[in-house]
């Protein structure tokens, strides 16, 4: 029906099924520039993680299957937008709104990480809102199972860890630092190492200094302190108690965990759509090309997609 999102190797589009009626949102990876960027090894993890991970806070993925020149892969259709753009438009969240997000991303994390999969994208474009309110957590291009260390180096500028830009062996912890990036980015309103070029956000990161707004309260500026450091021997979601220290921080005392994966605490916001009608408005809106599905023949790349 229209485009709802672009991305490096395709797009995301709005459909309505003929089947049962219902609207989904149908990923689409051009082969070509699958391959052409190196992403055949993660776009293949991206669709067995999709189809591994159950969770009220992650997108469900249906299925998936193929033309000659495209990888298709069939997502429920999350309304609310993403989390991107209502922080834009509100500018910078007040302390409750960013905790209700940021607890629900812990428990998201979490998740993955007990099913040894780092995530490594977290960035407010990749959580959508869904007719409620609440998080689904979408994109799942660069996450891969591991149960020890990797190397890749993969993300998005502003939200990497240092030992991910200086190529060290690197775990599930890179995405407890990319949290403390998120929380900062959404009660400031802006990154922690926002500069005009990705080279100088490295050199910011890498530099280890980190400057809290006056609005920032004490508790939140421990939490961010022990989320964004690089000495991975003190980062919280890293040590001995794992994810519990961050569930745990005073900063979160007022979140009552259970009831949040229950889905049983007020969202702090009703995204405005009149659900299950296909209501995009909540949408940028993208250039639509024309589309050259379904073709048949000769296909070049068989080898690399044989489980789409
Ligand atoms: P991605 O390439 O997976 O990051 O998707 C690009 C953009 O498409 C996202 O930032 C969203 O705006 C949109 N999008 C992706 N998946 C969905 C979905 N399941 N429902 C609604 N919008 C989506």
């Amino acid at each position: 029906m229209r485009t709802l999102g672009t991305g490096s190797f395709g797009r995301v589009h709005l459909v309505r099924s003929v089947h049962n009626g219902r609207y989904y949102a149908i990923k689409v990876l051009k082969k070509h520039q699958v391959v052409k960027m190196k992403q055949v090894e993660h776009t293949n993890d991206e669709r067995r993680m999709l189809k591994l991970v159950e969770h009220p806070f992650l997108i469900r993925m249906w299925g998936t299957f193929q033309d000659l020149k495209n990888l298709f892969m069939v997502m429920d259709y999350i309304e609310g937008g993403e989390l991107f753009s209502l922080l834009r438009k509100s500018q910078r969240f007040p302390n409750p709104v960013a905790k209700f997000y940021a607890a629900e991303v812990v428990l998201a994390l979490e998740y993955l990480h007990s099913h040894d999969i780092i995530y490594r994208d977290l960035k407010p474009e990749n959580i959508l809102l869904d007719r409620n309110g609440h998080i689904k957590i979408t994109d799942f291009g660069f996450a891969k199972e591991v149960s020890t260390v990797t190397w890749t180096l993969c993300g998005t500028p502003d939200y990497i860890a240092p030992e991910v830009i200086t190529t060290k062996p690197y775990n599930k912890s890179v995405d407890w630092w990319s949290l403390g990036v998120l929380i900062y980015e959404m009660l400031a309103g802006y990154t922690p190492f926002y500069d005009s070029t990705p080279m100088k956000t490295y050199e910011k990161i890498l530099s280890g200094k980190i400057h809290f707004p006056s609005f920032m309260g004490p508790d939140v500026i421990d939490l961010l302190s022990r989320l964004i450091t690089a000495d991975l021997t003190s980062r919280l979601g890293n040590l001995l108690n794992g994810p519990a220290d961050i569930r745990n921080h005073s900063w979160f005392s007022e979140v009552v965990w259970e009831k949040l994966l229950a889905k049983d605490i007020e969202t702090p916001y009703e995204p405005p759509i009149t659900a299950g009608v296909g209501d995009s408005s909540l949408f940028d809106h993208y250039p639509e090309e024309h589309l050259d599905y379904g073709s048949i023949g000769e296909d070049p790349y068989s080898q690399y997609f044989n489980d789409f």
